[in-house]
């Protein structure tokens, strides 16, 4: 498929580097494409960004069959742009897609264009640390029929948005609340899924945390309320004595390719990683036993974020003195350096535009 190209004649300024927010600007183009039955995807183009006009009744509005994709371009130090691990992005994708009776995409082609879009926005790449260009795929529903049901037709697009960091604390630890009421997802549901409606119903727990002075929620699983499920849209890490331990996919966490990441460069240093169930009575208990070392969370926008304080119910505690621990300095390190170039890529983990 060719995708036709029609650039912008108003370029925008583009924001200083320094002063980046999280997805708060985006560049000049966009990305889209159309589904439907007959033709399949079609109409590719990248496009000067700007509004849709879509029918009142249009499906997602209504019933959120709608999936997206988080990744990110990085600047690299000899002034490369690279992509961190985008085939596995494209495999979740269509894995969401899968999950909300959205039709698949082609990997490769989705890759070829995502490559093309970043390619004509290439001076958006922003190369002060800690920045990167953000990548936000997603595909919505778009018939025009207020039934429920899955729709026969939708929209792809893409667009970027030069970032910094994600916590205005940057890697610095960050204050956590354990979720006691509400829940993000139960298995069976579409936690596994990068689906649209999952963060609308996890606002209002959000809400309550940020009320408190928290960053973000830590959700414990939907049946027993025991487990450790993640942290916001982050999965969660805990270290444990010689152990370093995350929840194991149990089909209600997303599968972040940060934690698969985290997982492998652990493993390669010989640390002790483990996947399993991990009690929030656990992570209190080893808190008073001293064993219990460092916490983050891991995802594409924060990379890794510390965990300084977490508060559940009544209790609260205080990990490593709320300093940025041994261990998550060294994979944010060793993460941010693969990423921009500045280390070997020993696992062929980045991919060039
Ligand atoms: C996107 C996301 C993550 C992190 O996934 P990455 O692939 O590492 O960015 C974790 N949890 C939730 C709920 C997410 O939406």
């Amino acid at each position: 498929m060719e995708i036709a190209v029609r650039l912008t004649t108003a370029p925008k300024a583009k924001p200083d580097g320094t002063k980046l927010g999280f997805g708060q600007v985006f560049t000049d183009h966009m990305f889209m494409m159309d589904y439907n039955p007959e033709q399949g995807w079609h109409n590719p183009c990248i496009v000067p960004y700007g509004p849709l006009e879509l029918d009142p009744a249009t499906a997602v509005f209504h019933y959120a069959q709608a999936v997206f994709e988080g990744m990110k371009a990085f600047r690299a130090v000899d002034g490369r742009v690279l992509l961190f691990r985008p085939w596995l992005n494209l495999e979740r994708l269509n894995r969401s897609n899968e999950r909300m009776c959205i039709p698949k995409v082609d990997p490769e082609f989705v890759l070829k264009a995502m490559k093309q879009l970043v390619d004509v926005e290439r001076d958006w790449v922003p190369s002060a640390p800690g920045t990167s260009l953000y990548i936000r795929p997603f595909i919505f529903a778009t018939d025009t029929i207020l039934g429920v049901h899955p729709a026969r037709t939708y929209k792809f697009l893409i667009i970027l948005s030069p970032v910094g960091s994600y916590y205005p604390q940057g890697i610095n630890p960050v204050s956590i609340y354990v979720e006691p009421e509400y829940v993000r997802a139960v298995r069976g549901g579409t936690g596994e899924a990068k689906a649209a409606g999952n963060y609308a119903s996890g606002l209002k727990a959000q809400r309550a945390a940020q009320a408190g002075g928290h960053a973000q929620v830590l959700w414990l699983d939907a049946l027993e309320r025991r487990y450790v499920e993640e942290v916001g849209a982050m999965n969660v890490f805990f270290h444990f004595g010689d152990e370093v331990a995350t929840p194991e996919l149990s089909g209600s966490i997303l599968p972040g390719i940060t934690r698969r990441s985290v997982l492998e460069l652990l493993q390669s240093w010989g640390v002790r990683v483990t996947e399993r169930k991990i009690t929030i009575n656990e992570v209190f208990h080893a808190h008073s036993e001293g064993t219990l070392k460092e916490a983050f969370g891991t995802g594409t926008a924060a990379v890794i974020s510390p965990i300084g304080q977490l508060a559940w119910g009544d209790r609260a505690i205080t990990i490593n003195a709320n300093e940025i621990g041994e261990l998550s300095r060294k994979l944010y390190d060793t993460l941010t350096g693969i990423q921009t170039g500045r280390l070997t890529d020993e696992f062929g983990w980045t991919e060039e535009v």
